[in-house]
This record gives C-alpha cells, structure tokens and sequence, in this order.
C-alpha cells in the first residue's frame, strides 16, 4: 500500500488561500486527516463536524485567516483493533510538515489505544501541535436504536466536533473546566459531548488567540536574516524566540509523572538503590568523595540519561532531508527539556528515599563503623554526598532499564498531554 496522502478536493469546505489573504491577516492552517477507512454515515457526520468547527473558530477568532485543509490516509491503523495514538500522532506531523500547516486533526473510526484510562476518545499532543481522535465510541445510535439517520449523523457530528475543539484547547495550553457545557469539561462518556457549546469561554479565546498569534508569525526559515546563521545559532536563536512556548510544552507533557508511569525505569533505579544503601563498600566509597566530585556526576547522569533515552527511544522526529525549521528544534528541545525533568524528579526521589531510609535504619554506630576509611564520624554532610552518589547511579542503572521499555510506550508517555 502506497504511502503517499490521497488528497481529496472537498466541494463542501471553501479554503482560504493563505496567500491571497490580506497581509495583515495571520494566517493559520489547521489540517484534518481521514485515516483509515470510515462508513458512508461516519464520513458524513465528520464532514458536517469540520464544518462547525470551521464555523466556530473562525467566529469566535476573528482576526486569523483560517484554513482547514483535508487529506485522507486509507493505510493508517487498517487492521488492528485499537490503533496506536502515537502512529497517528506520526502520521499527523509527517502531513502537517510537508503541507506546512500549524495543527493537525487524525481522525480516526478505529478504537484509540488507551494505557492509562479504560478507553480513550482523544489524544492531544501539544510538543507536536498534533491531536489523534476517535469516533469509535461516539456513534449515538449504539444506545439510542430509535432515532433517525439525520438525528444520528447531526449528534455524531456534535460529538466529534466537540471532542476536536477540546483538543484544539488542548493544543493551545487551556486547562479543564467544571462547567459541563463548557469546551474544556473533560467527557467521562462520549454523551458527555452532547452537552458542549462549542463555544469557547472568552478567557478560553485571549489564551489561544495569543497562542495561535505565535504559531501565526512567519517561521524562522521562511525569513531571510536567518538564512545566513549556522546550525547551533539557528536552534539558539529559535529557542530564545520560543522560549515560551517550550516552557508551556513541557507542562502540557508533565515530566514529574514519568517515574510512575515508566515502571522498567522506576524498578532498575530502585533496585541499585536498595542494593547501595545496604552494603557498607558503597557507603565507604560513597561517604569520602567530595562534594562538588558528586554534584558533577549528578548533572552528568541527568544530562546523559535524557539524551540516551531520548536517542534509544526514538523520541526526537525522524528528518525528512536536512531542512532546518523552528518548528523542529522547538520540539526537540521541548523533548530533551522534559526528559530532562523527568530524570531529576527521579533523581530527587532517590536522594529522598536513600535519606528516609538513613533516617529509618542507620544509627551513628553502624554507619561509622561501614564509613571506616573516612576516619571521622558520618555528619549530615557526608549523607548528604553519599544519596547523591547513590541517586546518580541509580538514575544512571534506571536508564538502562528505562531503554527495555517498549517504544510505542515510551512515545506515549512522552508525547500524549491527556487520554481524554
Ligand atoms: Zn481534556
């Protein structure tokens, strides 16, 4: 089956030409793919849905000239039973590079595969500007068998929309709310959709007309004073431009969870922790070593586990030619930033536990006699420096452990903000 997208002229969805827009309308381009194939029924629920959605982003923020391009994927997620959010998150990217538009939808009829929750409708990624979602569940007419074909398709269409603008809420760092007619109530069952105004609140709209206002800017390649820079100004110029927006994105991604949620990682560091702290050659060794000696090896594990793991797991987008774009180096720091705070939330949860369990199980007498070669007694100091050896080279065994964890897994936790 062929890669390549099959574009669909779409008679029903007038596209603004970014180019023949005014020059001083941003223009912005939100992508939909089809993936996948989709009943007579679905795909015409889904073409009424991008048409509200349309609708409503385009009155409810003014000001942009959007764009909601169409391309439909049949080779995605054919024959599984829940298709992976993070293949259609990939997918998503590679057709938002190569038509150059800033958010894309993958919509999907198959179940998305869901780690954390019993089911999932949406998958939004910020780091990627991408969501995933599925209309599996949200068919009205599985509960409800009386109603008409048009009842269905106009609450299917309701329902998908709904979950869309959720996830373009998502997308633009908007957080949930309690109200439930409110596009950013989280839906614990897909009837929970019918409920959503789709519109946004006006505090909802500053947020994203400030976020989309960015993304909106022309891009770092496509100016010509940049052309000239080198690879490592261009990426440090592109950070200090979008310092913002990466700060943003590893909230959206939530570092501090990934040592409860990447058990292989969490287990091999716990593991040498357990091991180091019972065993009286580590405390001699660990106890005498100077203190800045400990908190350059702390930096060095934290640093080097991120970049391992973000190499081993495949974390960082694969290239397509050698092209340089803003987009990508915000992304890759993004990923490397949030690996990074995940490393040291793990690192401070083994300097905490090595001093819970000093606190716990070591009195003076025993730790004196494991520390002999220090030649005086064991202070606060000499723990202190003896958790940071030992949380360094848990961190350093954990990511060893960490690179078994399966890839599909590993991207999940990574990328996907929430299993809506
Ligand atoms: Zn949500």
């Amino acid at each position: 089956m062929s890669d390549a997208p099959i574009l669909v002229p779409d008679a029903g969805l007038e596209v603004v030409d970014p180019v023949a827009a005014p020059a001083h309308v941003p223009a912005v381009v939100l992508g939909w793919v089809e993936a996948g194939a989709f009943d007579e029924a679905q795909r015409a629920a889904f073409k009424k849905a991008r048409a509200m959605v349309r609708s409503a982003l385009r009155a409810e923020l003014p000001g942009f000239a959007w764009s909601f391009p169409y391309v439909r994927r049949r080779d995605l997620g054919v024959g599984v039973l829940a298709v992976e959010p993070v293949d259609l998150l990939d997918a998503g990217v590679t057709e938002r590079r190569l038509a150059g538009w800033d958010f894309a939808f993958v919509v999907t009829a198959s179940d998305l595969h869901a780690r954390f929750r019993p089911f999932t409708l949406a998958t939004p990624s910020q780091a990627l500007d991408t969501a995933a979602l599925s209309i599996a569940r949200l068919d009205p007419a599985v509960r409800d068998t009386d109603m008409t074909d048009e009842e269905r398709t106009e609450r299917l269409a309701h329902r998908i929309a709904a979950l869309a603008l959720h996830s373009f809420g998502h997308l633009n760092g908007l957080d949930h709310e309690t109200r439930p007619e409110a596009v950013m109530y989280p839906p614990k069952a897909p009837s929970d959709l019918d409920a959503s105004s789709l519109a946004f609140t006006s505090e909802n709209q500053i947020e994203i007309r400030q976020e989309v206002a960015d993304v909106a800017d022309p891009r770092m390649e496509e100016e010509s004073i940049f052309e000239t820079l080198s690879a490592p100004a261009f990426a440090l110029k592109a950070v200090v431009l979008n310092w913002a927006d990466i700060a943003d994105t590893v909230l959206q991604i939530r570092p501090w969870r990934f040592p409860f949620q990447l058990s292989k990682l969490t287990t091999a560091a716990f593991s040498t922790l357990v091991v180091l702290v019972m065993t009286a050659e580590a405390w001699d060794l660990g106890t005498r070593q100077p203190w800045w000696l400990i908190i350059a090896l702390s930096a060095v594990a934290i640093v080097g586990t991120s970049g391992y793991l973000v190499r081993k797991q495949g974390l960082l987008a694969r290239r397509h030619g050698h092209a340089r774009t803003e987009q990508q180096v915000v992304q890759a720091v993004s990923i490397l930033l949030a690996l990074a705070l995940g490393m040291l939330t793990t690192y401070g949860l083994l300097f905490g536990t090595t001093l819970v369990l000093r606190t716990l199980f070591f009195d003076p007498a025993i730790l004196d006699g494991w520390s002999a070669s220090l030649g005086r007694p064991v202070g606060p100091d000499e723990v202190l420096v003896f958790a940071g050896f030992v949380a360094a080279l848990g961190l350093g065994v954990g990511a060893l452990g960490g690179s078994f964890e399966d890839q599909t897994y590993f991207r999940h936790v990574a990328y996907v903000d929430e299993e809506t």
